[in-house]
């Protein structure tokens, strides 16, 4: 088995999961490269600066104690994609769309080490597809790793590999996982949404169609399904609004779009309230608006 040193992680996507998958890694011991889209003309980067921001609040602990800047360095496609030849796995985390992860795969394939590790944080879009993306000599390199949210706190993670994905690197990558971010793996097929979106998906739609055929409003069903139930916070549209209301979208469609022009077709659509909300940018806490928070 060849030597597997995770020595630095690029993170593509300084997002909801993006910034708080590098801050976990950064809590680890391990230095990290935040990527995100470039700056608009002269500005400066306003998501990765929010995103850096942010780290303060989801980490205070761990890595308050250390030199935070030297642990999480910023950058860009359009002048730092060099820099990801220094980086032993890197972990796309950008919106869940086919074309503008293929687009990405692109950009930055050229720049990726043979034996670096390159993984997608993809919520349920084919590992296999995305995989076509990559050109042939890092495909065995090429897997799904799917962190849950917030990666912080949440144990899983689901490891999915391809059809060519070297079975030594996936190996050592739940290895790496488990002993350095104390992760516990499940190793899930390459089927839509994998296996806790495609139980998560059915269910909070479940519980968003029957209650509202009982004319129930937003606050009613959190009540009814957070503590009082056992979820610690965290209830059916609270956890929407984490989320953020487009990936939501995203992943109930990946589902639909599995299913023939049937019944489960109809179950598997974003209620109309939902795709009103996204059209008009209220995305969930991300953008300060959403089911709960109204600006
Ligand atoms: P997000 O909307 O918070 O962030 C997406 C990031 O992608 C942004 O920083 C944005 O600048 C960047 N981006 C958008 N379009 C881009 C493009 N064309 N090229 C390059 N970058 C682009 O999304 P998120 O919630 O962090 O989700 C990221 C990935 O993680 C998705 O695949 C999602 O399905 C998955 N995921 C999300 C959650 C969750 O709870 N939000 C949980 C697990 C996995």
């Amino acid at each position: 088995m060849s030597n597997f040193i995770i020595r630095k992680v690029a993170v593509l996507g300084a997002g909801v999961m993006g910034a708080q998958i590098a801050a976990h890694c950064a809590n680890a011991d391990v230095p990290v490269l935040l990527f995100d889209l470039p700056a608009k003309e002269g500005k400066p980067n306003a998501i990765i600066d929010k995103a850096l921001a942010g780290l303060k609040k989801l980490d205070p602990a761990p890595l308050a104690a250390k030199d935070r800047a030297g642990y999480i360095d910023a950058a860009n496609y359009a002048s730092d994609l060099d820099k990801l030849r220094d980086c032993d796995l890197i972990i796309e985390a950008i919106a869940e769309k086919m074309e503008w992860k293929l687009d990405l795969y692109a950009k930055v394939a050229p720049f990726i080490r043979a034996d670096a590790v390159f993984a997608s944080n993809t919520s349920g879009l084919s590992i296999n597809r995305l995989a076509e993306g990559m050109p042939e000599q890092l495909r065995g390199r090429f897997c799904g790793i799917h962190f849950f949210n917030p990666p912080r706190y949440m144990s899983l993670v689901e490891l999915i590999a391809t059809r060519d994905t070297e079975p030594a690197m996936l190996d050592q990558l739940e290895s790496w996982l488990t002993t350095r971010l104390g992760k516990s793996i499940v190793r899930a097929k390459d089927t839509p949404n994998f296996v806790a979106n495609r139980v998560g998906v059915f269910s909070i739609l479940a519980v968003m169609h029957h209650t509202a055929r009982l004319g129930m409003g937003f606050d009613e069903v959190d009540g009814l399904t957070g503590p009082l139930i056992g979820r610690p916070k965290s209830a059916t549209y609270r956890t929407a609004d984490v989320v953020g209301l487009d990936t939501l979208a995203h992943v109930i469609g990946t589902m639909q779009a599995t299913l023939p022009d049937d019944s489960w077709h109809a179950y598997f659509k974003s209620p109309d309230w939902l795709q009103a909300l996204i059209a008009k940018g209220a995305l969930g806490q991300k953008t300060r608006a959403g089911i709960y928070r109204k600006e």
